[in-house]
C-alpha cells in the first residue's frame, strides 16, 4: 500500500495560475523516490505540498490513505518530517537546541524529555556526525555542517517518510556520500520511506529505487533509474545531449553530459 501519495494535483502560489497540473504520484512504504528536472520544473513546490507546507489548488496528498491536510499537525509530524531548500532558525540555537525541537512534536505537552527522548537525540547527533559539534551555534557552522544538523533535526523526529530537497547541495563530495550512506542506510534498517529532491543525477540514480523526472511541473517519466535515466530524457527535459553509462561500481546508469542543446533565445 502506499505510504504518501497525491491526486490531481494543482499548485500554484497564486490562486489561478498554476506551477502543478493535475499531477499524480505514489510512494510505496520502504521506497527511495528522487525528483529530478530542471530549475523551476517544481520539485520544491511538489514537495511542499507533500509535507504539507503548501495547500493543493485542487487534488490533495494522501498520507497512509488520509487526507494530509484534514489531519492535525501533530499527527502529520509523527510520520512525516520535511527538510526544506533553504530552512531558517534562530542562528544563536545550538546544534543540540535544533535537534531537540525535533522531539517536541512527539512529545505531549505534559510530559518532560524521557530517557527515550535522550537517546533519540543523541542516535540523531551521532549518526550525522554531529555529536562533538553539538554545543556549537548555528551561526558558528559550516554550511555543510548546518545542514547535517538540519538531517539530525528530521531524524530526532523519528519519522516513517522523510522528505529533502536537495539534502547535499552544500557538501562537499565525502560529505554528500556520508549523507546518502546515512538514508540508504536508515532506509535499509528501518524501513524508512524517502522522497528526496538531488541535482546530481547519478547520485539519484545511485541511492534512489525510482525517479521521476519532473518537466514543466508534469511527470514526464517515473521509473527505475535505467527507465527514466536516458538520453532523450535528458535532451527533452535538461536540454542536454550526452552518453549514458554504466557506474563501473554499482553498475546503475549514469549520464555523461556533452553539450547543452538549449535552444537559443
Ligand atoms: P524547482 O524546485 O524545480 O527548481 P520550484 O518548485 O521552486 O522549482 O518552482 C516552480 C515554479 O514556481 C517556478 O516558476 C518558480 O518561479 C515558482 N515559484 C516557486 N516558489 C514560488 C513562490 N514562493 N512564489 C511564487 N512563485 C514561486
Ligand atoms: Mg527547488
Amino acid at each position: 500500500m502506499s505510504i504518501l501519495s497525491a491526486e490531481h494535483l494543482d499548485l500554484g502560489y497564486r490562486r489561478g495560475l498554476l506551477v502543478v497540473r493535475d499531477l499524480a504520484l505514489d510512494v510505496a512504504g520502504g521506497e527511495i523516490v528522487t525528483l529530478v528536472g530542471p530549475n523551476g520544473s517544481g520539485k520544491s513546490t511538489i514537495l511542499r505540498a507533500l509535507g504539507r507546507l503548501l495547500r493543493p489548488q485542487g487534488g490533495a496528498v494522501y498520507l497512509n490513505g488520509e487526507a494530509i491536510h484534514r489531519l492535525s499537525t501533530r499527527h502529520v509530524a509523527r510520520q512525516l518530517a520535511i527538510l526544506p531548500q533553504n530552512p531558517t532558525a534562530p542562528e544563536d540555537l545550538t546544534v543540540r537546541d535544533l535537534v531537540v525541537r525535533g522531539r517536541y512534536v512527539r512529545q505531549a505537552w505534559w510530559r518532560a524529555s524521557s530517557a527515550h527522548d535522550r537517546g533519540v537525540i543523541d542516535w540523531a547527533l551521532a549518526s550525522t556526525g554531529l555529536h562533538d559539534l553539538s554545543d556549537r551555534r548555528l551561526n558558528a557552522l559550516s554550511g555543510g555542517e548546518r545542514q547535517r544538523a538540519w538531517i539530525a533535526l528530521a531524524l530526532a523526529q523519528e519519522p516513517r517518510i522523510l522528505l529533502l530537497d536537495e539534502p547535499t547541495t552544500f557538501l562537499d563530495i565525502s560529505h554528500q556520500l556520508d549523507v546518502m550512506a546515512l538514508l540508504q542506510r536508515l532506509n535499509a534498517e528501518n524501513g524508512l520511506s524517502i522522497v528526496m529532491v538531488l541535482h546530481d543525477l547519478n547520485q539519484a540514480a545511485r541511492f534512489s529505487h525510482r525517479l521521476i523526472a519532473l518537466h514543466h511541473g508534469a511527470v514526464y517519466a517515473s521509473g527505475t533509474p535505467g527507465e527514466v535515466l536516458t538520453e532523450e530524457m535528458m535532451r527533452e527535459v535538461f536540454q542536454v545531449e550526452g552518453v549514458v553509462g554504466r557506474d563501473s561500481h554499482t553498475g546503475t546508469p549514469t549520464f555523461t553530459p556533452i553539450q547543452s542543446v538549449r535552444p537559443s533565445p
